[in-house]
């Protein structure tokens, strides 16, 4: 150890009981170097043995729980049944026979009893111990976690210790004796991995180290949040909450400690997040579009059905930062068929209104294709010349579009991401808006800001069909302000959603039949999981030769859409299921997101356990849209995980996009992952969890607001600690663009 280092830097190996081989097991499983690391790696889950449960308030779905009780009886079952049984149950209390043998026991059923109730414990293993150790008459402490078994609440091996006495303090003998009420009554329990139970670092030594880790080095730690903000919003200071965070002295100074722990994670990841807004909205000046234009006017006038609510709040709330002399940046959130478009298009307009360009960017040729035709129909009133430029575009015509963007002839441009190409230049570029978000990087945002010849950056907007849970919104898009579209344009239908395993396979096509008589089209959608495309597309040719064998042509149509066709061949197969003149669309899921084709009914996703649920309901967004009674048919195989079978079950629940995607957050929350935290989010949050801290984040990001209203830079002296641990640059945010 060198002199002068903090503790908190020590390398792991020096820590008593650690040594070489446990320092390379806590770095290879757990990424644990130095003491302050594992001071950092928190339990993900308590045992609590301060508290007694009376039977009667026992339910299946309580944590681990301890009971006070009195043996009542004790049956020892065989292979056959009862071998033997004692307690009042048997009348009397007969005495195990001499001979006895224990070899043919397979349960051991003990009930106990307390001043509220009966409970049943069963053992399986240890018989002979157990049941001598459990005669009748006898109290114990039972520790276990209840579980159901035909139809009412049992123990299944729990811990069993000596019940202290009950009444008067206990003697401090008893109290080691027992383990029970001691002052450490609250036991956490680390993430951990077979390889480090395997070196010898069980639970029990895992709580050791952290206490060896907490007296050597505590005393190096410092405040990590300035005073005002302790004493504003109540949190305890950094050495309670980490003394209490693993060695807790009673349920509300661990409650006391978490809060602050979750409290700073967040409010950082806040801070980081805001002070770029704060400084921008500061610093950076955007064009004021004050008027709202001929075009805007135009367009909606001839609109062919009113704006729902939704969208007027939304057009009001765009209205209102593109008019304020700074540059917006705002998230549209809106579930599938919810009306964006509509709103991208009159957002253009107004751009056009004051004089500029605007650009709508979508991630996929298909997508892009879309869009122009839908919008080229609402502005065909307006008079504003509009062009389509995607990588297939050809030279001739990408020269004229180069020229009608430089010249100013071309008001709205829709394309993908050629549109980012560097000889793509502007006239003066005002807005853009960027369908689907989570597809386009940070940096590629940043090279449509630079697109603007004016010296002042586009106003963007950008869209989301994915809803997303708020938390994540405020943590992802921290730095955009959010609208979202809570509202589907009416006349919409519910889509039925059923799930069926293949033995239903005939009754599906005989339904699908049924639907194509009926003049209805049909979605059928193969996962595709990039890994193993090779095999994504034999599933997808199988699939098709399976489908085309069925509805054979004629009558029947069947269109196929796919990542390895050409651009021509997909635009080829997409028209003509658009157009009607296919019954069928078989594809991968490259029609998760757009694709309006309203006499579509019938969305049927196979092997659906492979999809995610925000993905499944993306899918199922495509049907429904138009006025025909609508389904969608969830195939899977016939054994599913637990989580595959709760998504398949919360789809056929419910359609709420939010309701979805804020289950599907909770289903990958840290509970689910034995301690370790969220995978896939761009930030790797300690302690703190998007799908449970939801009411901590609003807190924190209201005392990161407040902090940064009074000073932007945080220069103040009163911030110098806020500035000093931004700088460590622990919170950045990671690039998002791969997140779907
Ligand atoms: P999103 O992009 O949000 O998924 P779209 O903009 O594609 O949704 O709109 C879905 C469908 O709803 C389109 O056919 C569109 O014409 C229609 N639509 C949009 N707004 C309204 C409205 N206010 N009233 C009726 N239909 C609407
Ligand atoms: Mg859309």
């Amino acid at each position: 150890m060198r002199l002068g280092m903090k503790a908190t830097e020590n390398d792991i190996k020096y820590l008593p009981g650690v040594g070489p081989r446990r320092a390379e097991m806590l770095q290879k499983e757990l990424g644990i170097r130095t003491f302050g690391d594992l001071l950092h790696l928190y339990p993900f889950r308590y045992i609590d043995r301060s508290t007694v449960v009376p039977i009667s308030d026992i339910v299946p779905d309580m944590a681990y729980i301890q009971v006070r009780a009195r043996v009542l009886s004790r049956e020892l079952y065989g292979a056959k049944g009862v071998l033997w049984q004692d307690g009042p149950t048997a009348g009397d209390t007969a005495a195990l026979p001499e001979t006895f043998r224990f070899t043919s026991v397979k349960r051991l059923r003990v009930l106990v009893k307390d001043s509220s109730g009966i409970l049943e414990t069963i053992f399986f293993k240890g018989l002979k111990w157990t049941f001598e150790k459990l005669t009748p008459g006898k109290e114990f402490i039972f520790f276990g976690k209840p579980s159901i078994f035909n139809g009412h609440v049992n123990l299944v091996h729990p811990d069993i210790d000596d019940a202290p006495p009950s009444s008067g303090k206990m003697s401090a003998e008893d109290r080691k004796k027992t383990g029970f009420i001691g002052p450490v009554a609250i036991t956490g329990i680390y993430p951990s991995t077979d390889k480090l139970k395997n070196s010898g670092i069980t639970a029990k030594v895992m709580n050791r180290l952290q206490a060896a880790a907490l007296n050597a080095s505590l005393i190096d730690i410092r405040e990590s949040l300035p005073d005002h903000i302790l004493k504003e919003n109540g949190l305890v200071p950094i050495h309670f909450a980490l003394r209490n965070i693993h060695f807790p002295s009673g349920q509300d100074a661990l409650a006391k400690a978490r809060y602050r722990l979750k409290f700073e994670e967040l409010f950082y990841l806040q801070l980081s997040l805001l002070k770029q807004k704060y400084i921008r909205s500061r610093d950076e000046h955007g064009i004021r579009m004050s008027k709202v234009g001929d075009a805007f006017n135009a367009c909606y006038k001839s609109l062919p059905f009113p704006l729902t609510g939704a969208q007027k709040k939304v057009i009001t709330e765009i209205r209102d930062d593109m008019k304020s002399g700074r540059q917006m940046n705002r998230l549209l959130q809106g579930d599938v068929g919810s009306g964006k478009t509509m709103v991208a298009v009159l957002t253009a307009l107004i751009a056009i209104g004051n004089g500029y360009q605007a650009c709508i960017m979508a991630p996929t040729e298909v997508l892009a294709q879309q869009h122009f035709k839908n919008i080229s129909k609402y502005l065909a009133p307006t008079g504003v010349r509009t062009a389509l430029l995607t990588g297939s575009s050809r030279a001739a015509e990408r020269r004229a579009i180069h020229e009608g963007l430089e010249d100013g002839s071309i008001g709205i441009i829709v394309g993908t991401h050629a549109l980012l190409e560097d000889n793509v230049i502007f006239r003066n570029l005002g807005l853009a808006v960027i369908d689907e978000q989570h597809r386009f990087g940070v940096e590629q945002r940043s090279r449509l800001w630079k697109k603007s010849s004016c010296g002042m950056p586009p106003h963007i907007l950008v869209m989301t069909a994915t809803p997303i849970p708020r938390t994540l919104a405020m943590t992802l898009y921290g730095d955009l302000d959010v609208s979202v579209i809570d509202e589907l344009p009416p006349g919409r239908k519910p889509v039925l959603t059923m799930h069926a395993t293949e033995g239903k396979r005939q009754a599906l096509f005989k339904f699908m039949k049924d639907q194509i008589a009926l003049g209805r089209q049909i979605f059928v959608v193969y996962p595709l999981i990039f890994e193993s495309e090779k095999m994504d597309y034999r599933n997808l040719e199988q699939g098709y030769e399976q489908i085309v064998s069925a509805f054979p042509f004629p009558p029947y149509r069947t269109a196929i859409v796919h990542g390895k066709q050409s651009n021509e061949d997909k635009k080829f197969n997409m028209d003509a299921f658009a157009a009607g003149r296919a019954d069928i669309l078989v594809a991968t899921s490259v029609i998760e997101v757009g694709v309006d084709v309203p006499n579509a009914s019938v969305m049927v996703i196979e092997s659906a356990e492979r999809f995610g649920l925000s993905q499944l309901h993306q899918l199922r967004g495509r049907v429904g849209r138009g006025s025909e009674k609508s389904y969608c048919i969830l195939m899977t195989g016939h054994r599913l995980s637990n989580e595959s079978k709760r998504r398949i079950d919360l789809m056929c629940a419910t359609e709420n996009g939010f309701e979805l995607a804020e289950e599907d957050m909770k289903m990958r929350g840290p509970g689910d992952l034995e301690g370790t935290q969220q995978s896939g989010l761009p930030v790797s949050l300690n302690i703190a969890s998007l799908a449970k801290d939801g009411p901590i984040l609003n807190d924190a990001r209201r005392c990161a607001q407040a902090v940064l209203e009074d000073d932007p830079d945080l220069s103040s002296d009163k911030n110098a600690l806020l500035r000093e641990e931004l700088r460590k640059g622990k919170y950045q945010i990671r690039d998002f663009s791969k997140i779907s």
